[in-house]
């Protein structure tokens, strides 16, 4: 089978580190076209937004928009009104009913769309939910703590409206979360913390429960300097689950019982 023609639209930091790298080790995917304002990816075409880079190369199969939140929806109508399939960065959107228009276009012309949550292919992610599929959970605590300066520097669409703050980092936390447990949780009440110049927020609390009433809470900080911390904690009746270092970790009662290479945009 000849490789699908894939493009990137936004490049910028995630570009570089992961999906560059990802797109070259897999024979299934070629590079052939990138959309940035400023960006440029060496050795294919580039262009300054994906309506010329649209118009000027038709084999485009498919299109990858690595771009901030607040700016997906509108390109991937464009790409779909287009013909193309469509992978989205996490989080899918700015809003939760802008996907889902997506979601109806998508399926209205049969094309893909891949809203991707690349916390969920960790190396620890499956075993861990084998784990909690098995065992009565009592409670479960996550710990999502890291320095915005050194992981954002620069980022003005982070502390933007639509931005997320530091929900960008912590949604990794939640889509996890939402994967593991057997059933879907809900939030019950939430504490965010502003800073007095920003339109996201720096921290937050947040409780969530499910229908069984199991006590789910969650701490995110972009305040955290030395060690960062990336935690899911379960106390279940099989003994203290921990799914450390963003997912690439697990423990059961201090013993590591799964410890993989890092392989999630892979
Ligand atoms: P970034 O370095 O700021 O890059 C995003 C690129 O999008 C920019 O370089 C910019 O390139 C382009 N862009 C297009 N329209 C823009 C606009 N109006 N304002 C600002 N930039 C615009 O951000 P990133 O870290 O790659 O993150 C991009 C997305 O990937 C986010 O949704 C983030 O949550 C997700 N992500 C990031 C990471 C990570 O570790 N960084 C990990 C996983 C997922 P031009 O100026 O050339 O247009």
């Amino acid at each position: 089978m000849s490789p699908i023609n894939i493009s990137i639209v936004g490049v910028g930091k995630i570009v570089r580190d992961q999906h560059l790298p990802s797109i070259a080790k897999n024979a299934d995917y070629k590079l052939i076209a990138a959309a940035s304002r400023h960006g440029v990816v060496d050795g294919i075409d580039n262009f300054k937004s994906i309506e010329e880079m649209l118009a000027a190369v038709p084999a485009i199969d498919a299109v990858s928009l690595c771009m901030p939140p607040q700016f997906r929806y509108a390109a991937a109508r464009t790409a779909l009104e287009a013909g193309k399939h469509v992978f989205l960065e996490k989080p899918p959107g700015a809003t939760l009913s802008e996907v889902a228009d997506l979601q109806s276009l998508a399926d209205s012309r049969g094309l893909s769309l891949f809203a991707s949550w690349h916390s969920r292919y960790a190396p620890g992610v499956e075993a861990a939910k084998a784990f909690l599929a098995s065992a009565k959970i009592n409670d479960v605590k996550v710990i999502w703590k890291e320095d915005v300066r050194h992981w954002h520097p620069n980022q003005d669409w982070i502390w933007a409206a639509g931005g997320l703050g530091v929900f960008d980092p912590g949604i990794n936390a939640l889509s996890i979360v939402t994967h593991i447990l057997p059933n879907p949780v809900f939030i019950t009440s939430a504490t965010l913390e502003f800073p007095e110049n920003r339109d996201a927020p720096i921290a937050a609390s947040i409780n969530f429960t499910d229908a069984n009433k199991l006590p789910v809470s969650a701490e995110f900080d972009w305040r955290q300097t030395g060690h960062q911390s990336w935690d899911i904690v379960a106390e279940t009746e099989a003994g203290l689950m921990v799914l450390a270092e963003g997912g690439a970790k697990l423990s059961i009662d201090g013993k590591l019982v799964h410890d993989e290479p890092e392989q999630e945009y892979p």
